[in-house]
């Protein structure tokens, strides 16, 4: 019904519809494959089957981080072929484009660079230890901060006001942050020779507080290779998984992406 209703409000003949959705996603044939914590329920459900039905045009769906960095990729820079995407939210959630093209892996689980090991000793929200989100997600960095603290601090927007007024913890938590983000994203173009990383999500706002500690591991971890690889914050915001669910269907319409 809303979705209809956004067809007739756009006053063009609908051509095709993507979806960007927490989860696993088949993105073949558009179910889900895994649910997320956000949309527990959804295993195996067919989305793209299910929107196509009622809206009587061809629907594709995307992971909704690999939306956001088809998105953003494409508000970049229409030349960049090789990019990994980090999206810093609830949890650290990954994706990477090579050669132009989003690459899904054969369980559609690539790029989930969230839960790689060695970045802390801490228990992650997985139960493993030591993954990249237990440093960089914004649950982990308040987490962080109240637990070196004992202080209070409802979120990583709280965290980084008080990083921006001089809190030194909440300062070593952002840093922290910034260079396990630095480090997972020299592994990755080491691995994958991706000079341009995108991070994204609600804790990339806080970019002046990331960057810092992002640019001193550069210096000190940039990969061997001698790529030269850069990390650029996210620009579109929320508008970004939008903009790359729209990027997928017209894709699958017209195969041979311009990016
Ligand atoms: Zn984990």
């Amino acid at each position: 019904g809303l979705v209809r209703a956004l067809a007739d409000e756009a006053g063009v003949p609908l051509a095709a519809a993507g979806v960007g959705a927490a989860g696993v996603i088949d993105h073949e044939t558009g179910t889900v494959r895994a649910a997320s914590a956000t949309f527990v329920g959804w295993a195996g459900f067919p989305l793209a089957d299910e929107l196509g039905r009622r809206l009587g045009v061809p629907v594709s769906v995307e992971n909704d981080v690999n939306a956001f960095l088809l998105g953003e990729a494409a508000a970049l820079s229409r030349t960049e072929r090789d990019v990994l995407g980090v999206m810093l939210g609830t949890g650290v959630g990954g994706a990477v484009i090579i050669d132009g093209a989003l690459h899904h892996g054969p369980h559609g689980a690539a790029g989930e660079i969230g839960h790689t090991p060695g970045y802390s000793e801490l228990v992650c929200t997985c139960g493993q230890t030591g993954h990249l989100e237990t440093l960089a997600s914004g649950t982990s960095i308040a987490l962080r901060y109240r637990e070196r603290t004992g202080g209070e601090a409802a979120d990583a927007r709280a965290v980084a006001a008080l990083a921006r007024g001089g809190d030194a913890d909440a300062l070593a938590v952002f840093a922290a942050a910034g260079r396990a983000v630095a480090l997972a994203s020299a592994s990755a173009a080491t691995l994958l020779d991706l000079p341009t990383v995108i991070v994204g999500g609600g804790v990339a706002s806080a970019w002046d507080l990331l960057e810092p500690a992002i640019q001193a591991t550069l210096r000190t971890d940039s990969p061997v290779s001698g790529i030269p690889l850069r990390i650029v914050p996210a620009q579109l915001g929320s508008d970004a998984v939008a903009l790359g669910a729209i990027e997928t269907a017209r894709r699958a319409l017209a195969p041979a992406p311009p990016l």
